[in-house]
């Protein structure tokens, strides 16, 4: 077994076969593509099959968390170009972290999920990626985007996946076998893949069903500009309820959410006389008039411009799979396909995208064979229950949604209840035209709880529903967009860490309300960020590169600093697998260093030291080269303090100068001793990369 993974090399091909291909990614959502250009830059050959022929222009995600940014900060400056990219800040400023500079070199963004896509693609073709539409994969040489590719059929054999993908040529479904050493499914809420092994979903099914409606004005979005600039708009009225998604308030293009409720109501109730019409899509005269309706409630007037582009319905639901890794590690789950949440909070592609950072230098370590396939168990250990956490908070955010339309007797909660109620009780004897006028007459009593006459100051009900919505927005209990300790602070327990003690706490329960992130060096947690700048080659261009985009932090620092400063996640390098020991220029931890290089060579695994110098040392390059002689994958930097206030690297990391922090590829804290490096530096650097390279969890 060991030795047929070990022979799945990028390089080199699995018992002398050309024809397998490392890694093959189904679906080219915003995860999978992010997934094969983290591959790609680790030096691993894959290759993406997509079922659509071209890709989707629906807005969808749009929030981009801290995290995530982080994540294509070490795509070559792509977390730059988004930032670049996006809305200007001011439209939509009442979201923002303002603190988040300090704790993140990046940060978050609002940035629509098809434009996100636009620039993973061509991030992808600067790596060498062609999107290909038809027959394609001949040489099965990697770096291509199959379109119109669709995976219809898994066999997993001993050393090997067979993928069927069907395609379309020249009017016929054609069938294409591709074999490849490891499956990655990030096809999707609906994954095919997962269907396919026979994985199933654990949570609540179902919760709403919603149309998105993708429509352009430039006219609402100059209004808006002007009036009330943001990001979201809540609009509840006698006729419809829905929320407005500003994607870009000057381009005018925004995404309007509507619940239905079938069968009573249908989506060809919304769509079906959409047509198109020399190329552009008409939609029916139902879904105008809602949308127009709620427009007209929030503008107070009706839109010359309205043009809807598209219309999809979707199902919200809160399903995490049982098993992200299957087929004896062959076929794995990533992304949507491997859990689903409410988009209150828009943790769903963030999620993902982490997902594929966890998995992505793992994958790279087997087929390197650096590490045993058992390392991927380790993603689902890691994975699955950020996956879970993350599903409870955005349930709980999506009721503190629902709070405010409660507070104005139009609770959701009881419309889902009486459409039950509908379908299992009337449901079955009734016409479905009679079911459809009692729904909609019992909604309209619902909606008619926001009419005038009941809200107003003058009607005792109406004002105490009033006072109810102001306090739940004086005291944060609505739709929270802001979750700064789950974006950065999400902390593996069990997996590719050492843990400091046998006693691991478990993280709270999600209350749905905001929590500060605390930068934290326990193992499992994300290296903190902190400014620093490179001492034993002050101009190096080499380890600078072009990845100071915080320079203008606070737009206070001097020019030459600027140019020199970098992130302690900079550290880890984005181009080869490499683990990274950060100590302290102290003796005994200079011979923890030569311990762990020789460990680490001895696993075949890179590693870097980088020895953190405190604030104001000017040069220290000697000391360090004499202490490391022979090794010289080292560099000496020195923290930088931007105020007073901040704390020093080690009070930053809760440890001592005399602690040593080891970071994974993925910037997670693999292991830390706190104040004193053990004695037997060799046996306790071998339990650390045994544990952080899988040997362990075989
Ligand atoms: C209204 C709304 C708002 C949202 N807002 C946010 C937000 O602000 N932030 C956030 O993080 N998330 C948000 N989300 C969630 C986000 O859109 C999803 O989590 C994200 O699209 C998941 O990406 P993915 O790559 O896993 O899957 P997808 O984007 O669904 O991509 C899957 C791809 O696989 C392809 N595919 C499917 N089956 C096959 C097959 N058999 N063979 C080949 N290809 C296949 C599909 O065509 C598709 O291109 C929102 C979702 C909705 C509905």
């Amino acid at each position: 077994m060991q030795s047929q993974w070990r022979t799945l090399s990028s390089s080199r091909t699995i018992n002398g076969d050309d024809s397998i291909l490392p890694v093959l990614i189904v679906g080219a959502g915003p995860v999978g593509l992010t997934l094969s250009a983290l591959l790609t830059k680790l030096g691993v050959k894959c290759a993406v099959l997509e079922k659509s022929g071209s890709f989707s222009k629906h807005p969808q995600a749009h929030f981009i968390n801290n995290r995530s940014m982080e994540v294509f900060r070490k795509l070559d400056g792509l977390a730059e170009e988004i930032q670049r990219s996006q809305p200007p800040v001011d439209f939509w400023r009442k979201f923002i972290y303002y603190y988040d500079r300090v704790v993140s070199p990046v940060s978050v963004v609002h940035f629509s999920q098809y434009k996100l896509t636009r620039l993973l693609l061509k991030h992808l073709e600067s790596l060498g990626f062609h999107v290909q539409c038809g027959e394609g994969l001949e040489s099965l040489s990697g770096s291509k985007i199959l379109m119109g590719h669709e995976c219809i059929s898994i066999d997993t054999r001993a050393n090997s996946v067979n993928v069927t993908a069907s395609f379309l040529k020249e009017g016929k479904y054609m069938k294409k076998d591709i074999q490849c050493g490891i499956l990655v499914g990030t096809d999707g809420a609906g994954s095919t893949v997962r269907r396919l092994v026979g994985i199933n979903m654990r949570g609540e099914r179902n919760l709403q069903n919603l149309v998105s409606v993708h429509f352009l004005s430039q006219e609402l979005g100059q209004y808006l500009m002007n009036e009330r600039p943001g990001m979201l708009f809540f609009i509840f009225n006698t006729d419809a309820i829905g929320v407005l998604v500003a994607h870009d308030l000057d381009q005018g293009e925004f995404v309007l959410q509507m619940p239905f409720y079938p069968p009573q109501q249908k989506f060809e109730d919304f769509s079906s006389e959409v047509s198109v019409l020399a190329g552009v899509l008409f939609s029916c005269e139902i879904l105008l008039e809602m949308c127009e309706r709620l427009i007209y409630k929030l503008v107070g007037r009706n839109l010359a411009d309205m043009d809807v582009i598209d219309i999809k319905p979707w199902v919200m639901h809160a399903e995490v799979v049982e098993k992200y890794v299957s087929c004896d590690s062959r076929v794995i789950l990533a992304g949507d396909a491997a859990h689903r949440f409410p988009p209150a909070g828009g943790f769903g592609m963030n999620t993902g995208i982490q997902d594929v950072h966890n998995l992505a230098w793992k994958l790279a370590s087997v087929v390197n064979g650096i590490a045993p396939p058992s390392i991927l168990s380790t993603y689902e250990m890691e994975r699955m229950p950020i996956a879970n956490f993350n599903t409870a908070l955005s349930l709980e955010n999506f009721r503190a949604a629902m709070a405010v339309p409660a507070a104005l007797g139009l609770d959701p909660t009881i419309a889902n209840t009486v459409h039950q109620v509908i379908n299992n009780t009337v449901g079955s004897i009734l016409p479905s035209k009679v079911q459809r006028s009692i729904l909609d007459g019992l909604f309209a009593i619902g909606r008619a709880q926001l009419s005038d006459f009941i809200l107003n100051k003058n009607n005792p009900l109406g004002s105490s529903r009033l006072a109810e919505v102001r306090r739940i927005f004086e005291e944060g209990k609505s739709l929270q967009l802001q979750f700064p300790a789950e974006d950065l602070g999400f902390r593996y327990l069990r997996g590719a860490v050492v843990p400091d003690s046998d006693r691991m706490e478990e993280p709270n329960a999600p209350t749905g309300r905001r929590r500060d992130y605390v930068p934290s060096a326990d193992p499992g947690s994300r290296l903190p960020h902190m400014c620093i700048r490179e001492l034993s080659k002050p101009h190096s261009e080499t380890f600078l590169k072009e990845r100071c985009s915080f320079r203008i932090v606070g737009g206070i620092l001097t020019q030459m600093f600027l140019q020199e400063m970098v992130s302690t996640l900079d550290l880890v390098s984005g181009d080869k697998v490499e683990f990274l020991l950060i100590i302290a220029p102290v003796e005994s931890s200079y011979r923890l260093a030569q311990a762990a290089f020789e460990v680490a060579q001895d696993f075949n695994a890179s590693m870097k030291v980088c020895v953190m110098w405190p604030d104001g040392t000017v040069d220290a390059v000697a000391r360090s080269k004499a202490a490391l002689t022979p090794w010289d994958n080292y560099i000496d930097v020195v923290e930088v303090r931007q105020s007073a206030t901040l704390k020093s690297w080690w009070d930053l990391c809760q440890m001592t100068h005399r602690g040593a922090i080891l970071v994974r590829p993925d910037e997670h804290i693999a292991w830390r001793v706190k104040s004193r490096v053990v004695d037997d530096f060799a046996s306790e650097m071998k339990k650390v990369f045994s544990t952080a390279l899988g040997f362990d969890s075989i």
